[in-house]
């Protein structure tokens, strides 16, 4: 520059400090993407390296550290042949347990690239915000039957422990994905997929292929951009895996529920419609001008989801219908309706109204109907008065939630039916007796500036998962030790049932007054949040003074205010009677099908559990940052820390006596499994801290080891 500031008005400094500046520039890019050739070959360094002492120093340190980073990259995930685990690998093993240490051990591995730890069987996966090298087959290889200490944590490794379960013990298993919004439960859900694919043999080329297609294919109409995720899920899902008692990969089933439809209608701020919309309009787009660029990641995939149903098996026929929707979809949503008495001339544009007309006969031919019927659907209703009906027109404002609602409508029964068609094409060897995996990955936490109707459903359905991994992970451990007359001092942890309670109660959970509220035709946000208040008495619920028609719930999570406008509406999510679209031939929108959370829970109660805590450790989505605070409130709320103790403090293992008695007893003597003989081996084994309960013997996760290694020296 001409003016270079004081500070470097003399060339050479200023020559000097800007090799200094690049150089930074440089090692801050390295620092994302380290290649040590890379760096020191560049003229600048080159140049700066020579002169600047401090720079020197300081990049000396830069490289010695990060080589030795690479170096133990390379060695534990680029180099699967010389993986080893390690103790540093489980958070159990940790020395010292407070919250600090957990987090700067966390710290170290995030910034070693080693995005997985485990807390005991628990498996933690902090968002690497770039693409891993570490999900080839050569890692599905290296982890397929492998005991889990044999290999860095890793995904694949408890997508393998829950197949050797299930195989081994032929029982369901499932596993459970949870974190907020973003932190990577999704992505998890692909990659057990893709492990549990391999594992249940390839030789079935297409039905592997068929199962790959259907996360993206239900992800393109129920995933969608938010503030906090460009690809965040707007519906849970449960995906089975079907396998036969061998082990082989028979199918698969999907259950999806709470799809959040009104984000057809309308978004927030800065937030997109579901995927599925962006993909259709590219290609318009792309009939209308040749070469938008914005268009083309779109295009490609609109041409993958074609993809999808065409491996899936979908025909043409039902193709063509999910588009014909789709489109009737966008006709109807543009819409809009004048009064008849309206004074504003603005309102009786004629282009306006002629394209209004035309987008009505669109809809209309696009749902096989009459336009006019579709017309007298949106603009009237029936009011039965004393046994006669009467045909009364719509205000405006009727008008537009009427077709508000056909438009929800119609897409939530559009994801229905193409979930149940995947469905009806993966799982056609349904009558074999099998067993599964099924994979939960439900929408995560979320907390926006406003929040409404949507996130309390999400928030709810989030509440219900936390309970579900307490009730496994600690209360049923103090169940057991009470049974088993074991006097353990038991790990104290934040039970969220009560938040539940208040929720789900019948008659007086805040579910129930809302449904009793959505009943009444008169009632207003006003009265809604005054029934709320009313009857809502306890420490978890609040109204805030100073802002209106709002109302606070300290989730497990923490705290999020609710604004209640719209709740009544959504909540109601009537379909007016009018509005019944029939036709045969648009087969997509006849069945409806909704699972409820329970039904989801009660399915997964009944399999083996396995839990993956996905943690984000930053919300700017940048790879190698991490945030202490975010990465410590995460770890609190999902009871992380508390899982540390009760896995290292608590016996998490339990076992058969019998497995180890030649320990002590020569192998003739077939000791019975006394409580006597228990206590023999396990002083001979000289192992200590174990628990003797009424029928089990209660051990820390360390002493399994130990005593299989005693085992193998026997
Ligand atoms: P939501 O609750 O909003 O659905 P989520 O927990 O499912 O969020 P994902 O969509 O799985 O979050 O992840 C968000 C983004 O983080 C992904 O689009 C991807 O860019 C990145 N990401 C997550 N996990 C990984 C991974 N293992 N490797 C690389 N990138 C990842
Ligand atoms: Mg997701």
């Amino acid at each position: 520059p001409r003016n270079p500031s004081p500070t470097l008005r003399h060339p050479e400094h200023w020559c000097r400090s800007f090799s200094h500046f690049i150089a930074q520039c440089l090692i801050k890019d390295f620092e994302t993407r380290p290649s040590v050739t890379h760096l020191l070959e560049h003229p600048f360094i080159k140049q700066a390296h020579g002169k600047d002492t401090s720079l020197r120093q300081q990049l000396s340190v830069l490289i010695r550290e990060q080589q030795d980073v690479g170096n133990r990259i390379k060695t534990r995930y680029i180099l699967p042949t010389t993986q080893t685990s390690c103790p540093d690998d489980d958070l159990v093993n940790l020395e010292v347990l407070d919250e600090e240490t957990i987090i700067a051990h966390l710290q170290r591995r995030y910034q070693e690239l080693q995005i997985y730890t485990y807390v005991g069987d628990i498996l933690i996966a902090l968002n690497p915000f770039q693409t891993l090298n570490i999900y080839s087959p050569q890692f599905s290889k290296l982890y397929h039957g492998m005991k889990r200490s044999t290999n860095p944590p890793h995904i694949f490794a408890t997508a393998d422990a829950a197949y050797q379960s299930m195989v081994t013990l032929s029982k369901d298993q499932c596993i459970i994905i949870s974190g907020e919004s973003g932190a990577g439960k999704t992505e998890s859900a692909h990659l057990i997929v893709q492990h549990l694919t391999f594992l249940g043999k390839a030789n079935n080329r297409t039905l592997r292929e068929k199962i790959l297609q259907v996360n993206p294919l239900v992800e393109a109409f129920g995933n969608a951009c938010t503030a906090i995720n460009d690809n965040s899920s707007r519906f849970g899902k449960y995906l089975e895996m079907k396998f036969t008692p061998t082990g082989a990969v028979m199918g698969a089933k999907i259950s999806e529920y709470l799809l959040e439809k009104s984000r057809v209608i309308k978004q927030a701020t800065g937030e997109k419609n579901f995927h599925i919309f962006y993909y259709i309009y590219a290609v318009l787009i792309k009939m209308l001008m040749q070469d938008i660029i914005s268009s083309k990641l779109y295009k490609e995939q609109f041409d993958a989801i074609q993809d999808c149903f065409r491996i899936i098996g979908f025909t043409e026929e039902e193709v063509n219908s999910v588009y014909r929707i789709l489109s009737a979809i966008l006709n109807t949503g543009n819409i809009e309706f004048t009064s008849t008495s309206s004074q504003h001339q603005s309102d009786k544009n004629p282009f306006l109204m002629f394209f209004c007309v035309y987008l009505l006969c669109s809809a209309a031919a696009l749902l096989s109907i009459g336009s006019e019927e579709l017309q007298e659907a949106l603009t009237s209703h029936c009011v039965v008065t004393r046994g006669e009906t009467i045909i009364r027109t719509n205000t405006v404002d009727k008008a537009t939630d009427v077709r508000d609602a056909m438009s929800k409508a119609l897409y939530g029964r559009l994801f229905s039916w193409i979930v149940n068609r995947i469905n009806a094409l993966m799982c056609s060897d349904g009558q074999i007796i099998g067993m599964n995996v099924g994979i939960l990955d439900i929408f995560g936490f979320e907390n926006f500036k406003k929040n409404s109707f949507e996130q309390l459903c999400i928030n709810i359905a989030n509440e219900q998962i936390q309970f579900y991994f307490n009730q496994h992970i600690f209360a049923l451990e103090q169940i057991e030790y009470q049974s088993e007359g074991v006097d353990a001092s038991l790990v104290e942890y934040e039970d969220n049932r009560p938040i539940l309670d208040m929720f789900l109660q019948k008659p007086m959970g805040l579910l129930s007054l809302l449904d009793e509220e959505s009943r009444f035709p008169q009632a207003t946000d006003q009265t809604l949040v005054d029934k709320f208040q009313d009857n809502l008495r306890n420490k978890y619920f609040w109204t805030p003074k100073r802002v209106e028609l709002c109302f606070g719930i300290q989730h497990y999570a923490g705290k999020v205010l609710y604004n209640v406008g719209g709740f009544l509406e959504k909540n109601r999510d009537t379909l007016p009677a009018d509005i019944v679209v029939h036709d045969a031939s648009v087969c997509v929108c006849v069945c409806l099908f909704q699972y409820s959370l329970m039904d989801l829970l009660s399915k997964m109660v009944v399999g083996t559990p396995h839990f993956v805590r996905c943690i984000k450790p930053n919300d700017d989505r940048q790879a190698l940052r991490f945030n202490k605070e975010r990465v410590m409130v995460q770890l609190r709320y999902t009871g992380i820390l508390e899982t540390v103790s009760i896995r290292r403090q608590g016996y998490s293992h339990r076992i058969l006596i019998e497995e180890y008695y030649y320990l002590a007893f020569r192998a003739h003597q077939m000791p019975e499994g006394s409580r006597e003989n228990a206590i023999i081996i396990l002083q001979k084994a000289k192992l200590d801290n174990w628990v003797l309960g009424k029928t089990k013997v209660f051990l820390k996760y360390y002493h399994v080891e130990q005593l299989n290694l005693m085992l193998r020296e026997v």
